[in-house]
């Protein structure tokens, strides 16, 4: 177990400092000021299994320093295991969750969950003083968590960020093996109502992920930062010299030959004129890349087929584009599925004819700098007219509040995540089918038709993440939970 100190250089001023966040975070600061004397001088501690990699490590930082500038002493601790046979454990253990993989734990493994379970309770008693509290993340220091919570006057709640929306065998059994923990907890959070497990429903919370408005992703990006990032990236051609470095890692797009040239190349996408459908995700078969790619496909085929289109929109779909977006493959090399998944994108884009294939960019993001890395995420969002996320399933889907947050008019799946998120109709649009390419046509072709409607979906999009999935909601919500654990335990 160490501390990690989160390394985050945005203060709670500074979000007050901007205008568009101020009332937000006086807020914030108000309904916290509420609850600062239940907690007292009471400390919480954060424990999850990775400092670096992942949604819950990138959350840790802004989560923290927050927390620490309204007022609590909130530390990162990090579980140091040095036997990779656990990890491959919990690996199991969350795909099972997820409803995948393997329907039974046995003897031996439980044997190793708990051996290591006591190892990390020791190192984090180093830390812990009766009165504080811990917050748990995941399964893999579960057991550790509870363990501390039977031996000294501490509470703990859990913080789990996955989940699946059904019952499965494999779910039964994970939560069967979890659930020799789960009673210790004084408190659980999910990331939606659909994940809580029956055993847990009576002491469960739902916390939404949230998004950090001034990170590399989301922070607003004046046309000029724009257009210099996309020219530092290969993503456009430049019209002229731009005061910034070419990053050193260009974006790739894939060519019609099968190899991978500028994005740029071998012409220019049109991210700044065309009319943009953009899709940004890892390589995932569940993220649904084939049919959204047939999708677009069966909408251009409107072009051709005869179908009487109004002069205005008949030129907008002729020059609409469809661009999708995932890390460099050389950098998931430790993820096969992932490499086959993008084989199987590259292969079915070969066998377009050349006209759809000019229409249709298959982009590879550089994944050497994440800060390079989210500013291309960030313009690439930007300049789209329509930001999909055609998830077969989804968690949450972060890359819809990212869209959603740009005022971008977004089609999402009914993925559990996805419809947490998305009012139909009112902040952006759900597929019902994410492998119908037909519906998907439909849905994309009533967007682009419309742009008012675009823009009414946009605006209302980003007032529902201001309300609800801004981290200053996730730090608020925490806040709440924990003095209401804190009332229970000790009042
Ligand atoms: N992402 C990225 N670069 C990529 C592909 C994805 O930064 O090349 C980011 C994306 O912007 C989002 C995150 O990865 O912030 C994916 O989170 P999401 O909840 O959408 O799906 P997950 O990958 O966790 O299933």
């Amino acid at each position: 177990m160490h501390l990690v100190q989160p390394r985050h250089h945005i203060s709670l001023q500074d979000y007050e400092n901007v205008a568009t966040l101020s009332v937000t975070v006086r807020d914030l600061r108000q309904e916290v000021s509420n609850l600062i004397p239940t907690l007292g001088n009471r400390r919480v501690w954060m424990v999850n299994s990775t400092a670096r990699g992942g949604g819950v490590a990138e959350m840790m930082p802004p989560l923290i320093t927050l927390m620490r500038d309204l007022g609590v002493e909130a530390n990162w601790l990090v579980m140091d295991v040095a036997d990779p046979a656990f990890f491959r454990l919990t690996k199991r253990i969350h795909n099972m969750i997820h409803g995948e993989g393997a329907t039974h734990v046995d003897d031996a493994d439980r044997q190793l969950y708990d051996q290591i379970s006591q190892h990390t309770a020791d190192a984090l008693e180093q830390y812990v003083s009766p009165g504080d509290v811990l917050v748990i993340h995941d399964p893999q220091p579960m057991g550790a968590g509870a363990i501390v919570r039977r031996r000294m006057d501490v509470a703990a709640i859990w913080r789990c960020h996955i989940g699946l929306d059904q019952e499965t065998p494999h779910t039964r059994a994970a939560w069967e093996f979890l659930g020799r923990y789960t009673d210790d907890y004084d408190h659980a959070i999910f990331s939606a109502p659909e994940y809580i497990p029956g055993p847990l429903t009576g002491k469960s919370t739902v916390i939404y992920p949230t998004i950090d408005p001034l990170s590399h992703k989301n922070r607003e990006l004046p046309i000029h930062k724009l257009v210099g990032v996309l020219v530092n990236g290969s993503l456009i051609q430049p019209f002229g010299p731009v005061p910034t470095e070419q990053f050193p890692e260009p974006a790739r797009r894939l060519q019609s030959d099968g190899t991978w040239a500028l994005a740029c190349q071998p012409e220019d996408i049109g991210l700044l004129f065309r009319p943009i459908i953009t899709q940004v995700s890892r390589w995932d078969r569940l993220k649904g890349f084939l049919p959204l790619m047939e999708g677009f496909v069966t909408l251009k085929q409107d072009l051709t087929n005869g179908t009487v289109l109004e002069s205005r929109y008949h030129k907008t779909l002729r020059l609409a584009r469809l661009v999708l977006a995932g890390p460099d493959p050389d950098s998931i090399q430790d993820d096969p599925e992932g490499q086959e998944v993008l084989k199987e994108i590259c292969q079915a884009y070969l066998n377009l004819p050349p006209a759809f294939q000019k229409d249709i960019a298959i982009i590879s993001l550089p994944m050497g700098s994440a800060k390079h890395n989210a500013l291309l995420v960030n313009a690439l969002q930007r300049c789209s007219d329509i930001v999909v996320q055609n998830s077969l399933r989804e968690g949450f889907g972060l890359t819809v509040t990212e869209a959603m947050w740009k005022r971008v008019a977004v089609m999402g799946s009914h993925a559990v995540g996805i419809r947490q998120q998305i009012r139909p109709g009112l902040d952006g649009c759900l597929v019902k089918d994410p492998e119908d390419p037909k519906e998907i046509a439909s849905i994309l072709g009533e967007l682009l038709r419309d742009h008012h409607k675009r823009e009414e979906l946009g605006n209302n999009a980003q007032r529902r993440v201001y309300n609800d999935f801004l981290i200053f909601t996730q730090v608020r919500r925490l806040f709440e939970v924990i003095t209401e654990v804190v009332e229970a335990r000790w009042s």
